[in-house]
């Protein structure tokens, strides 16, 4: 079983998913260049558990909002 099948259960086409992947990229990249969200290499993660006030790596906030 391909590991992630699970990414695809819910969506027949997987295109929302990959949609929505699309705009989390762009959130991530948009807030990589603007100096207020970030420290260092990481990012302010809005994610409902951070809220805001954590700083992580991209790809932590990614896995997060997803
Ligand atoms: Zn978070």
């Amino acid at each position: 079983m391909d590991s992630r099948s699970w990414m695809y259960r819910d969506l027949p086409q997987g295109l929302r998913m990959m949609d929505y992947c699309n705009r989390i990229q762009g959130f991530i990249n948009y807030t990589q260049y603007n100096p207020i969200n970030i420290s260092e290499e990481d990012i302010r993660c809005s994610c409902n558990r951070c809220k805001n006030k954590k700083f992580l790596g991209p790809d932590v906030i990614m896995m997060h909002l997803l």
